[in-house]
């Protein structure tokens, strides 16, 4: 007899693990269209909720177990303190149809917000509407196409992105209706500045950039592709997932971008993916500034004092998101920035860069690391000498790192480095840890040598061993569901 572990389905009918007051209020009536005929709730006790969500959290690599470093995403410590002043009553529960005199200090914020993601970038207004990069990466393409539209100038239905982009940026340039044209790297790993130049013309919309780059690299001729755009009739965007490497150092509306996107949960430390929605504040120059997103905060001053309202600007190219975005993670970051201050935004870079170079110079012997040079807040490395010479990948390094209880680097990303491997350390790491990182990466640069297979057979330590990536993308089995209550389903 095998005895299975209680892990889903622990539905009960008549099992609860809250019981609500008798509401204060009189009862009313639901419309029809807003009630379900039944709700498919499972049926549990408050313990085996409460064991239910320990267990999954258990299961889970986070951030705040041990080094996370997902190049890229800029995994950086979430300090607590920013969820102790988002949790504060008139943050937290404030309604977003509220009368705006009741909601100033929230308005003020956002103001204030917009102000200082403004001064850091060099941008001269700022929305926080989107909910993420890739759709801040929608809200700069839409501007941009609303521009050249408004000027009548509506043959321009090509975006230039670079090969070593992410992937949201050609798809988010799609879904804003242009056409992307890839623009090749150069062998320093910077985008071609010469193809830019062959590959611009009265059809450019404009050139989709990310600087630093994917690859770790402040791009070399970011200034002159720049203007060659801006020559041509173009505009353009940058993809700022990578501001944690230039705070306080360089701004990209002075290198003459026109429209960036700002990752707050990234490059200011509110929580990731399931931690907690994202949020994308988007900056724009000047002539920008009346196509963006409405409404954004203004403020209004009177006699006995400022008063912060809503205002559409008047080209908007309309709403990204209900309401004002996720506000939440405005009251984040707006605190993380506070609590730094400028002087401490430039050392959170400073010391994000040196951690990279210093993780980059501990590895780049034992590491194939195409473009070695001084890097950024993050580096690439590959995995290609030791898939030519014991056939061991980047997939199976990135499983081995599992049994040192460290969460992996990205992998197989930017698309034009061959078993790519893209360590971002992050500023909040110590030298202790980063030196266990780098003493685990040679460990097994060692063992790709001496017992490849221990490398290719791994994870040994986890509970679970290597897992069907694909079926599980593919076949996503996350929500609880009554048939699987009555009809127990074979575990595949
Ligand atoms: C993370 C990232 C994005 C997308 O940002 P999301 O907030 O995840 O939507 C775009 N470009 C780069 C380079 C990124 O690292």
């Amino acid at each position: 007899m095998t005895v299975e572990p209680l892990i889903f389905e622990l539905s009960s009918p008549g099992r609860r693990a809250a019981r609500f007051p008798a509401p204060d209020v009189p009862d009313a009536e639901l419309p029809s269209d807003l009630r379900r005929e039944s709700l498919e709730w499972p049926e549990v006790s408050e313990i085996d909720v409460v064991r239910h969500f320990t267990r999954l959290s258990q299961k889970n690599h986070a951030i705040d177990i041990s080094m996370y470093p997902l190049g890229s995403c800029t995994m950086k410590y979430n300090p607590r303190i920013n969820e102790q002043v988002a949790r504060l009553n008139g943050f937290a529960n404030i309604h977003p149809l509220a009368p705006e005199e009741t909601v100033q200090g929230a308005l003020e914020l956002m103001y204030d917000l917009q102000g200082i993601l403004g001064e850091i970038s060099g941008f001269d207004a700022v929305t926080l509407q989107p909910a993420a990069g890739a759709h801040g990466e929608l809200t700069g393409c839409l501007m941009i196409r609303a521009w050249h539209h408004e000027r009548g100038d509506t043959g321009r239905t090509k975006m230039l992105i670079p090969d070593s982009a992410h992937g949201t940026n050609p798809a988010t340039a799609r879904m804003a209706g242009f056409d992307v044209v890839t623009v090749p790297s150069d062998d320093r790993g910077n985008t071609d500045i010469d193809a830019v130049r062959e590959l611009v013309g009265p059809d450019t919309a404009g050139l989709m950039i990310t600087n630093p780059n994917t690859l770790g690299l402040w791009d070399e001729h970011i200034k002159g592709m720049i203007d060659i755009v801006h020559e041509a009739g173009g505009l353009v965007y940058n993809d700022g997932a990578n501001f944690n490497a230039i705070l306080g150092i360089a701004r990209p509306g002075d290198l003459g971008i026109d429209v960036m996107h700002f990752n707050l949960h990234k490059t200011f430390s509110t929580p990731h993916g399931g931690g907690g929605p994202g949020s994308g504040p988007v900056g724009v120059a000047q002539r920008l500034a009346d196509y963006l997103p409405a409404p954004i905060v203004v403020r209004v001053d009177e006699e006995d004092g400022p008063r912060y309202t809503w205002q559409e600007p008047p080209k908007s190219i309309g709403k990204l998101h209900g309401f004002n975005g996720n506000f939440g993670m405005h009251v984040r970051a707006y605190n993380y920035i506070r609590m730094h201050g400028a002087s401490g935004l430039r050392q959170v870079s400073e010391d994000a860069v040196l951690n990279a170079n210093y993780l980059r110079a501990r590895l780049h012997n034992d590491y194939h690391v195409p473009h070695d040079r001084t890097c950024m807040h993050e580096f690439v490395a590959s995995a290609s000498r030791q898939k030519k010479e014991n056939g061991v990948r980047t997939v199976d390094i990135a499983k081995r790192l599992l049994d040192f209880g460290i969460h992996p680097p990205t992998t197989y990303f930017p698309l034009i480095i061959a078993e790519a491997i893209m360590i971002e350390p992050t500023e909040t790491e110590s030298r202790e840890s980063l030196d266990y990182f780098a003493d685990c990466m040679l460990q097994i640069a060692e063992e790709a040598r001496t017992d490849p297979d221990m490398v290719k057979n791994a994870p040994h330590t986890t509970e679970y061993k290597r897992l069907d990536e694909v079926g599980a993308n593919r076949q996503l089995n996350l929500r609880w569901v009554r048939e699987r209550e009555l009809e127990p389903q074979a575990a595949d």
